[in-house]
């Protein structure tokens, strides 16, 4: 049966072939277009600290913790969806190959009739 593979594997980078050649281009705007995200941290535990491994700001650890925290809860959501879409592909396979079944089985009824 087909499954769907984990999401890292089902991700499909989308390159602009040449950034200058793009036929919409977007302009900066304010600080936001330099605004750094901190997607990794350096943990300190000498000095329980966090600092941004790119822009190295100083990050509250309470509210680092809560965005891994809330990165989990939606990992365990996507994983939950992705579970249930398994199972009704599964349904779904288990319900065509039955009606293959049929089809095939009628068909060779039809033959049978008309050879008659
Ligand atoms: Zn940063």
């Amino acid at each position: 049966m087909r499954r769907l593979k984990p999401p890292e594997d089902n991700v499909i980078e989308f390159r602009p072939r040449d950034p200058d050649d793009a036929f919409i281009k977007s302009k900066p705007y304010g600080e936001r277009a330099d605004r750094c995200w901190h997607r990794r941290a350096i943990v300190d535990p000498h000095n329980r600290t966090v600092e941004c491994e790119a822009c190295k700001a100083a990050l509250d650890p309470f509210d680092y913790l809560m965005g891994i925290v809330h990165e989990g809860d939606r990992l365990t959501r996507l994983y939950a969806a992705i579970k249930q879409m398994n199972a009704e592909l599964e349904a779904l396979s288990n319900e065509e190959r039955k009606l293959k079944q049929r089809v095939h089985a009628w068909r060779k009824k039809q033959g049978a009739k008309d050879a008659e």
